[in-house]
């Protein structure tokens, strides 16, 4: 069983508060992380801590919960590379694990004649990323997989699935704590530095520098620290001296929900031919691990970084995000997307027009407002989706002592197996463990 250390144990935590490695952030990326480290180094001490009372709670527990075949990256890139070796690890820890998942696939369907060129190039590119058993197929075959979705032409790939994210993240848990790894929530990080002197209970204070201290004034000691803080890497990251950039832009993506009596109309994922000349995927149908099915998310500039409502704002991620020109540039890039996306935000029906390009038997009646997620855009100052990890330190002493991740690519839920690995090649390079 999963142990979180309470108020309870607070106490004793702090009597041997000295760690080799600290990793901030129990989201799936921290949790992966720090489960591959501690698998690799079971000799050193690890501990992750975790601002909220629970674990993976922000975007590894608010997400589609789908495991990705890696079709839409460019082929080659360290983004599809990871999709492909990380849905394959996450099907093999599920099965060892037995974490429940269905593989009941995705049609990228292409509704309109003038899509099937983009279709047809995201099947060669699906080929070139080695994604397994992908194939074009006709509007009769989709009917036949999916009887109310209607399409001329759809890309098939069998091997997506789903699962619930949340209950993979928490498994990770769970194995680091089962070697030995402490996990400590309700532990927001905010200051890290190098100690001035060494603590009377600590035996050897030299061995332990770097001093993270929390939002109550607490402190713990470690050698080496990682942050995987997802929303918040980038502020965590200027603690250490890195630079302001990448930006996190948060985006909010509303789902809608299909009433439980409506949801035999969909099997499987279903999901439009993405336009190239748009940052997101598109609004999808994802059938949920529950028997439930999510419809969306749409992607609308969210006003508080953690914030899942409509209204939900904060005075200051609001203006760190529109001081930024990298969210001016690529806002100036995608004004009609952005446009369009308030506005289905606002406007049930819009969003249900959108859905009924492929099944026309949904109807506003069918459906109700569900959940939301918002996801870290890291954002570089051109107005750039930065795709690819993003490692920093820091300046100073603290700085050689620092990995921060500040950004990881996604679909890092299903990547995350083959993230952790590559984050941990980096600690061992980084600080020689
Ligand atoms: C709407 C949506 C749909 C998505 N759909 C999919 C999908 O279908 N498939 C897929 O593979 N991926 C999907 N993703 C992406 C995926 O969910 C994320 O890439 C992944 O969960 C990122 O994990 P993380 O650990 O980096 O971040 P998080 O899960 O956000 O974890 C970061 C953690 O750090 C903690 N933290 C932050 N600051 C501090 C601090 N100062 N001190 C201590 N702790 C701190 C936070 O509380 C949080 O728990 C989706 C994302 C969204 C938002």
């Amino acid at each position: 069983m999963l142990l979180v250390s309470s108020d309870v144990t607070l106490f004793f935590f702090f009597l041997n508060s000295t760690f080799d490695v600290v990793v901030v952030g129990g989201g799936i990326v921290g949790l992966a992380s720090a489960r591959e480290l501690i698998l690799r180094h079971p000799s050193l001490t690890f501990s992750v801590l975790e601002k909220e009372k629970e674990l993976a709670c922000h975007q590894s527990g608010r997400n589609s919960g789908v495991i990705h075949s890696g079709i839409y990256y460019t082929p080659g890139s360290l983004k599809a590379k990871l999709c492909v070796q990380g849905a394959a690890l996450c099907y093999e820890y599920c099965d060892q694990k037995g974490i429940p998942y269905k593989q009941c696939g995705k049609l990228i369907v292409a509704v309109e004649q003038e899509e099937i060129p983009r279709l047809k190039a995201l099947y060669e590119r699906g080929l070139l990323n080695n994604v397994r058993d992908l194939k074009l197929i006709s509007a009769k075959e989709i009917q036949a997989k999916e009887p109310f979705c209607r399409g001329v032409m759809a890309l098939d790939s069998p091997y997506t699935g789903i699962v619930n994210y949340r209950q993979v993240a928490l498994s990770y848990a769970e194995d680091f704590q089962e070697v030995g790894g402490a996990v400590l929530t309700d532990f927001e990080v905010t200051n890290l530095e190098m100690a001035k002197e060494s603590p009377s209970e600590s035996e050897d204070g030299i061995k332990y520098p770097v001093v993270v201290r929390n939002s109550k004034g607490e402190e713990i000691r470690c050698q080496h620290i990682v942050t995987c803080a997802g929303l918040y890497s980038d502020r965590l990251s200027e603690i250490s001296g890195c630079s302001h950039e990448p930006r996190i832009v948060p985006f909010r993506g509303d789902y809608l929900v299909l009433k439980p009596e409506k949801c035999y109309m969909v099997k499987g994922n279903i999901y439009p031919v993405p336009d190239p000349q748009f940052p997101f995927l598109g609004v999808h149908f994802t059938p949920r691990m529950d028997g439930s099915v999510w419809l969306g998310p749409n992607a609308v500039l969210a006003f508080k970084r953690e914030g899942y409502k409509l209204y939900d704002f904060s005075a200051r991620d609001f203006i760190d995000a529109v001081v930024y020109s990298g969210l001016w540039k690529l806002v100036f890039r995608n004004v009609s997307y952005g446009v369009s996306e308030m506005y289905r935000a606002c406007f049930l029906s819009a969003q249900v027009k959108q859905l009924q390009k492929f099944i026309p038997e949904v109807t506003i009646s069918d459906i109700l407002r569900g959940p939301s997620g918002v996801r870290a855009q890291a954002l570089d100052q051109d107005g750039n989706l930065v795709d690819d990890f993003v490692f920093d330190g820091g300046t100073g002493d603290i700085g050689s002592r620092v990995l921060h991740v500040r950004n990881a690519p996604s679909p890092a839920a299903t990547s995350s197996l083959a993230i952790a690995k590559m984050i941990a090649d980096e600690v061992e390079r980084r600080f020689c463990l």
